[in-house]
């Protein structure tokens, strides 16, 4: 990890993903692997055999020697907002596996939940209201559990703030209001999604 890596990380681990996503937020949204240091390396490179979340780190480390080095060196020279979103896009796809912007991935592990857990409320609001932005996946649904449950949100709003299209979100939302029905979704979710069916 280079040194702003090792910034980044520290302060998303104390709950301030601010410096992640204004730093991925430097890279395009699309081609940003392209930048990358790894572009074109063999991606077998980053799946260290012996890693997993719940491994050691050490561990890890002693098993996998001079290979790991290898691989770090990547990511240690990787342009520090290529690497900020390497890592938040393993994040946002919840990859148990392989090195992102130098971290194996026993050591994502706590990222990782931490992330889950993350809900912004001005994210929220801010996608609601259409501006296209960094969401996590609680976030996410915490966007379309709102949008379920407030008839006066605008979808195409909604739909620009989450990058998707009109119909996708509407998809969303009945496969949220099926995991209301079976109770499978989160207690704010759920009470939101009970007091609409009571009303209904
Ligand atoms: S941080 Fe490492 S794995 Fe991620 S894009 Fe850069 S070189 Fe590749």
């Amino acid at each position: 990890m280079t040194p702003d890596m090792t910034v980044i990380v520290d302060s998303a681990l104390r709950g301030d993903w601010t410096l992640l996503l204004e730093t991925a937020s430097h890279t395009e949204e699309k081609n940003w692997a392209e930048k990358a240091r790894c572009a074109g390396q063999v991606t077998d490179i980053f799946l260290p055999p012996s890693d997993g979340p719940r491994e050691d780190a050490e561990e890890v480390r002693r098993k996998e020697g001079e290979a790991l080095d290898f691989a770090l060196g990547f990511c240690a020279a990787c342009p520090v907002s290529v690497a900020a979103r390497c890592l938040l896009e393993a994040l946002r796809q919840d990859e148990e596996y392989g090195i992102r912007a130098g971290l194996l991935a026993c050591e994502r592990a706590e990222l990782r939940d931490a992330w889950k857990r993350r809900v912004d409320t001005e994210a929220v609001s801010a996608a609601l209201r259409g501006v296209t932005t960094l969401l996590s996946r609680q976030e996410r649904e915490e966007v379309v559990a709102r949008f379920a449950n407030d008839q006066g949100l605008d979808a195409d709003r909604v739909a620009q703030g989450l990058g998707v299209s009109r119909k996708y979100l509407w998809q969303l939302v009945r496969e949220y209001r099926q995991r209301v029905r079976q109770g499978v979704t989160s207690a704010s979710a759920s009470e939101r999604g009970a007091s609409r069916s009571d009303a209904a």
